[in-house]
């Protein structure tokens, strides 16, 4: 079992349960909206700002679409028209729910909260994700466009259950229900009666069928509502690379699919009138590589006594366990302040390293997790190479080989395949401009800046270099200082 699984997967095959309501959000919004410093001559009347998560984007793909045998004519047509990077450095772990929760507040998940995809579970489980944004620790872009009087709205966003979002369709567990009794009970009251009269209801069973339902309310909420931010994530293509790896045809579908979205959905805000006051931020939260094995690291840890099963083989004692993320794990001690325990797991995982898992992997220390921003309270973690990924299995073999190639990610962010994509369009952005490498971090301050609204003390800049001198003067806002800086760095290695 590749972990971990698609999202359609996630979100539909959960055990039956009420759907979690009302969980108010971070209560961090800043005070002293920035305003819209409207003196240039180029001002649009307002700014809008549409962010669209590609699940899994690969920067090559758009970079060399005919090498890679795929027509990417909107992607391609945005970085023409604005800037592109050749790939973005992700976070500490690199997987969904970290990444699109940095991408929002500009923080790495140590200073944001959300430091994987699921709680910590003395189960060893690993099936409660971070749905609720009350989990968030940092001031998210809806939280400071919202305070500055803006209009907001997100769409199969991680981690928004409960956000203070104006018009909401979280990413959340259908949990047993059908979907039309999922969608009022999950999705903002106006927004789940708009979808009922308008939008052709998803098969839940097909991602695909669910990316084309997700662009059809995106274009629902535009003509509606004219929000002033409009977050969508999509992961059709994380689905199809997870099960068939990254250079499949249907991968190669997936992404000329939804580049067609993509175009369609500029053609709406086109219709409406938008395209001249609205910045189109295209990205991903992370990249792909090819896996051969998983590796069931908690199963070694119950052979070394560390964990402890009954005959249900349930957990029902453990001292140390491995949180994992794909393709990485955090190792954590129940007592930190156990010795010996802390010994046992050393050896333990330096044996598996020195022989089964020999060149499977690297260790982290917890220093060096520090200083990178994430897996906060682990003792260490593992790195693993290209070719593998972890698993949730406490029985059976360590390392078990699959029977074809399947995708992962959760790897570390320093590999070339693990970097995603970004691309930003709208007025005041410089046409032709290009990336080497951006930070995750720095995509909240900029979008931020663009607009004026304020988010501060984060650990991302705002990268006003990307804007045109006249946009620059345009949004000369308290968010953006005159090096563009847009809080403090100066614990982040860059
Ligand atoms: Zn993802």
């Amino acid at each position: 079992m590749i972990e971990p699984r698609s999202h359609v997967a996630v979100l539909f095959a959960l055990a039956a349960a009420a759907a979690s309501a009302g969980c108010a959000g971070p209560s961090a919004a800043q005070p002293g909206a920035a305003g819209l410093a409207s003196t240039g001559r180029d001002a649009p009347a307002k700014r809008r700002v549409v962010v669209i998560s590609i699940d899994g984007l690969r920067p090559e793909l758009y970079l060399d679409p005919a090498a890679h045998g795929v027509s990417l004519p909107a992607l391609t047509g945005l970085a023409r028209r604005g800037v592109h990077a050749r790939g973005v450095r992700g976070v500490v772990p690199t997987v969904t729910y970290p990444s699109h929760t940095t991408m929002v507040t500009g923080m790495r998940p140590a200073g944001h909260g959300i430091v994987t995809n699921y709680r910590f579970d003395e189960s060893g489980r690993f099936i409660n994700w971070y749905w609720e944004a009350e989990a968030i620790s940092a001031t998210t872009l809806w939280q400071s466009a919202r305070a500055a009087g803006a209009t907001t709205a997100a769409l199969s966003w991680p981690v928004t259950v409960g956000a203070d979002i104006d018009h909401n369709l979280p990413e959340f567990p259908l949990r047993g229900r059908t979907y039309p009794e999922y969608l009022p009970q999950t999705a903002s009251p106006a927004l789940a009666a708009a979808i009922a009269a308008d939008v052709t209801l998803p098969d839940i069973t097909r991602s695909d069928d669910y990316e084309r339902y997700l662009f059809d309310v995106a274009a629902l909420v535009v003509r509606r509502w004219r929000p002033e931010l409009l977050l969508l994530h999509v992961f059709n293509t994380d689905s199809k690379q997870h099960g068939h790896g990254r250079d499949a045809d249907e991968v190669r579908a997936a992404f000329e699919q939804v580049d067609q979205r993509v175009g369609a959905f500029l053609q709406v805000l086109a219709t409406q009138g938008l395209s001249d006051e609205t910045l189109i931020v295209i990205t991903g939260d992370h990249g792909f590589v090819d896996v051969h094995s998983v590796v069931h690291l908690n199963a070694a840890l119950v052979r070394a006594g560390l964990i402890e099963l009954d005959d249900y083989a349930e957990v029902v004692g453990w001292r140390a366990m491995a949180w994992p993320s794909g393709g990485s794990v955090a190792l954590m001690l129940r007592d930190q302040a156990d010795a010996g325990t802390r010994l046992l797991l050393e050896q333990t995982v330096d044996q598996l390293l020195a022989g089964q898992l020999a060149g499977a992997a690297r260790k982290i220390s917890a220093a060096e997790l520090a200083e990178r921003g994430g897996m906060p309270g682990a003792e260490f973690a593992l790195f693993f190479n290209e070719g593998y990924n972890t698993g949730k299995n406490l029985t059976g073999p360590t390392v078990e080989r699959l029977d074809g190639i399947r995708g992962a990610h959760g790897h570390d962010p320093g590999l070339a395949r693990m970097r995603t994509g970004f691309l930003m369009a709208g007025p005041g952005v410089r046409a032709g401009a290009v990336i080497d490498e951006l930070p995750m971090v720095d995509i909240a301050p900029t979008i931020a800046a663009w607009a004026g609204w304020r988010l501060q003390g984060v650990e991302g800049w705002a990268r006003s270099e990307l804007f045109v001198d006249t946009a620059a003067r345009l949004h000369n806002s308290p968010s953006m200082d005159s090096a563009g800086r847009a809080g403090s760095a100066s614990t982040f290695s860059r």
